[in-house]
């Protein structure tokens, strides 16, 4: 056959579209993009008959078709849907940090249309965005006030601005940090238009090298929690506490990024993290934290101190543009609600994850294993592991926890096919085999997750991965 002949062959788009093999995914993507990757499989072909090889009209076809379900494949790996977090990481930031608590999707589905984001009803007048949450956020936490904007970014861009644009800001050399996606304290401070003024050393900061850096142009000090890193060994810095005192004595506010926003004190799940409500009762002018860590919501950055400087957040123009939505001040009104109900532990997905027994985590995955049929040259067992809270908090922190091994297979295989199936199962491979903790999958998971598994185990067996 010669090229001429061969790129006779090529296949019309028309045809391709229709073909049978495509009626599954024609529903799914819309005609225009289908239609882009039947173009460029065309293309494929095209430069390979020009390259020389000879291909009849069944095997352009073929080969088209297969290229297009192939994209259909990649562009639905890319597409944003549920998954199953068999990884440990209680708060993943990849896996959108924490998940939610049915109370907050049921508002958050609710507040969809429209909703009363800033009416009081019984009276028929207007009334603050977010009113009742900052009432409930003072409640919760015992500050003056609150303000909610996008993420705790945000809320540190808008309080350096507010507070200290064209102003010294004294941190330590040992919080500066960088949180991950580019969030890099210094570069924070100079888009806030607040000047940087770093004391101490990396692993030793005084009260006094704070003391000696304020002057005419001090704006605020801040202390910056250290939620994705820990240092050990020789190390100092003063406690909020300290800061607050030093501020209150030269009347310099002081601003505490706690980040994680824990509520509750975890002491007894063997973890410690400073609470918010200890940076309040310890004084700082201004807290901030992420909505979306230990709070157990929304991303979100919560800011909450006095009633003056929250008033000065709200009137600053940055505020409309940091501003959060309807549907995420129902989710964090609603977690607000929980927390304040003292039902966080059984209401709130992070701290029911976290409040699991090994124990009773072994359990489930023994049950999970009884429903599986193991193929020959592989081994799945129950094994010790430990989580982590990972998603910028509690760094370093391990609880101690039970998983599936899965071993004998090839484990890039094994994962790969994991995050095939529908819902994805995500766990991480340790060892160099594939660990499913099952501390981070939700109970109602469990049988997806056996479903799943067993479809892995299945083409494992039919394939020899
Ligand atoms: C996580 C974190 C941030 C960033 O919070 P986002 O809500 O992700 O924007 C800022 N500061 C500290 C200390 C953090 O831990």
């Amino acid at each position: 056959m010669s090229s001429t002949e061969s790129l006779r062959n090529l296949p019309a788009v028309d045809d391709i579209l229709r073909h049978a093999d495509l009626s599954t995914i024609s529903g799914l993507y819309p005609r225009q993009q289908i239609v882009e990757w039947i173009r460029s499989a065309v293309d494929q072909c095209r430069k390979s008959i020009l390259n020389g090889t000879t291909l009849d009209a069944a095997a352009t076809a073929r080969f088209v078709l297969d290229q297009t379900i192939q994209q259909s494949i990649v562009e639905n790996g890319r597409r944003q849907q549920p998954v199953i977090n068999a990884t440990g990481i209680l708060l993943h930031t990849n896996l959108g940090r924490a998940p939610l608590a049915d109370l907050a999707i049921q508002r958050m589905q609710q507040s969809s249309g429209y909703a009363n984001v800033e009416m009081n009803l019984h009276t028929g007048k207007r009334n603050k965005r977010g009113e009742r949450i900052c009432e409930l956020l003072r409640q919760l936490t015992g500050a003056e006030d609150a303000a909610i904007v996008n993420n705790c970014a945000a809320a540190t861009m808008l309080v350096l601005q507010a507070m200290a644009a064209g102003k010294e800001v004294i941190v330590s050399r040992g919080q500066l940090v960088e949180i991950g996606g580019g969030y890099r304290l210094p570069e924070v401070f100079a888009a806030s238009g607040a000047i940087l003024r770093e004391v101490g050393t990396t692993n030793r900061t005084y009260l006094r090298d704070y003391e000696n850096a304020i002057g005419e142009n001090t704006g605020a000090i801040i202390r910056v929690h250290r939620s994705n890193f820990f240092q050990g060994g020789f190390v100092t810095e003063p406690d909020i506490t300290d800061l607050v005192s030093l501020g209150k004595s030269r009347n310099i506010p002081v601003i505490d990024d706690l980040g994680s926003g824990c509520i509750q004190d975890l002491t007894k799940f063997g973890l410690k993290e400073p609470t918010v409500g200890h940076s309040v009762a310890a004084g700082a002018d201004v807290s901030l934290f992420s909505g979306d860590k230990l709070f157990g919501g929304p991303q979100a950055g919560i800011i909450i101190g006095r009633k003056e400087w929250i008033e000065a957040f709200r009137k600053n123009p940055m505020m409309r543009a940091l501003r959060v939505d309807k549907v995420t001040l129902a989710a964090i009104e609603a977690t607000a609600e929980i927390h304040l109900s003292g039902r966080a532990e059984s209401e709130l997905p992070l701290l029911r994850m976290l409040s699991k027994s090994d124990h009773a985590i072994r359990q489930i995955c023994e049950e999970v294993l009884e429903q599986l049929n193991i193929p020959n040259g592989c081994t799945l067992e129950v094994v010790p592991c430990t989580s982590q809270i990972g998603g910028g908090s509690v760094p370093g922190s391990e609880i101690s926890s039970f998983g599936i091994r899965i071993s004998g297979l090839r484990s890039d295989s094994v994962t790969a096919l994991l995050r095939a199936t529908s819902p994805a199962v995500l766990g991480r491979i340790q060892d160099e085999t594939v660990l499913l903790d099952l501390r981070t999958v939700h109970d109602s998971q469990m049988s997806d997750l056996a479903a799943s598994l067993s479809a892995v185990l299945n083409e494992v067996d039919d394939n020899e991965v």
